[in-house]
């Protein structure tokens, strides 16, 4: 009997789980309200670089991914007047779990499962209603940092960690990466080969007919680079070299099949 009530609990946490993943997803994609996203800065070393930058830092400063995710949409038909809204939130001093690359299934679900838990307890202190998706922007400072770690976004949870540099000259390709992670919460897909970078072609390509097809002059989103020819793939400098292409627009259910 012990072992049935066991299984019981069991089914019944991953039928929750399902529940709450399924109702998320379908809550973020509806676009029928404004979907509320909360940026959460982060100095990444108690630096003064990465500490006067935070401190400097207001909403005018993420407006172009509002703007940017807003046109977007309404260009592929979403009727409502502010389908995202995005708002800056006070910093957060607890660092997000760190992840590891090699991972295997069991640690990514622990990460995973932590990250939310994290996530929850961060956003809790901020004096403003939570918004539905959270993004923690860890600032390094660049003089330190070349390069920094992966940027991560997780459907599962709505949650997104983002590496970005505290440099005024940074900020547009900043807002580029945080726009990448926003749409993974979504339930976009990559769209670039983890080898080489280079944007998957259609899916991953700004305009696909174009004629001759590189180079091509704005990037899609979630392939993050755009194609200057078959070895060339450059980082758009702002999010007005950025579009979101047909594959990542059915993905989040701007359009339906
Ligand atoms: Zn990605």
């Amino acid at each position: 009997m012990w072992r049935n009530i066991r299984i019981a609990i069991l089914l019944l946490i991953l039928a929750v789980a399902a529940w709450s993943h399924w109702y998320d997803k379908l809550s973020t994609t509806d676009w029928d309200e404004t979907l509320y996203v909360g940026i959460f800065p982060i100095d990444e070393a108690e630096n003064t670089v990465a500490r006067d930058y935070i401190a400097d830092l207001s909403a005018n400063r993420f407006a172009d991914i509002e703007e940017f995710l807003n046109e977007e949409a309404q260009g592929y038909g979403i009727g409502i007047a502010r389908p995202v809204s995005v708002e800056l939130y006070p910093p957060v001093t607890e660092r997000p779990p760190e992840h590891a690359a090699n991972y295997n299934v069991f640690q990514n679900m622990w990460w995973s499962l932590r990250l939310r838990m994290y996530a929850r307890r961060a956003s809790r202190d901020s004096g403003k209603p939570p918004p539905q998706i959270r993004i923690f922007v860890i600032y390094h400072d660049p003089t330190f940092t070349q390069a920094v770690p992966h940027s991560v976004g997780l459907q599962k949870g709505l949650v997104g960690v983002v590496h970005a540099f505290a440099s005024d000259g940074k900020t547009s390709t900043n807002n580029v990466v945080i726009a990448h992670e926003i749409l993974h919460t979504l339930g976009a897909s990559d769209k670039y080969d983890p080898e080489t970078l280079a944007p998957l072609y259609p899916a991953g390509y700004a305009e696909p007919d174009r004629s001759p097809r590189m180079p091509q002059p704005f990037a899609e989103i979630m392939a993050g680079r755009r194609a200057i020819d078959d070895h060339t793939f450059q980082i758009p400098e702002s999010l007005d070299r950025v579009v979101v292409g047909e594959a990542t627009a059915l993905e989040i259910r701007w359009t339906r099949e």
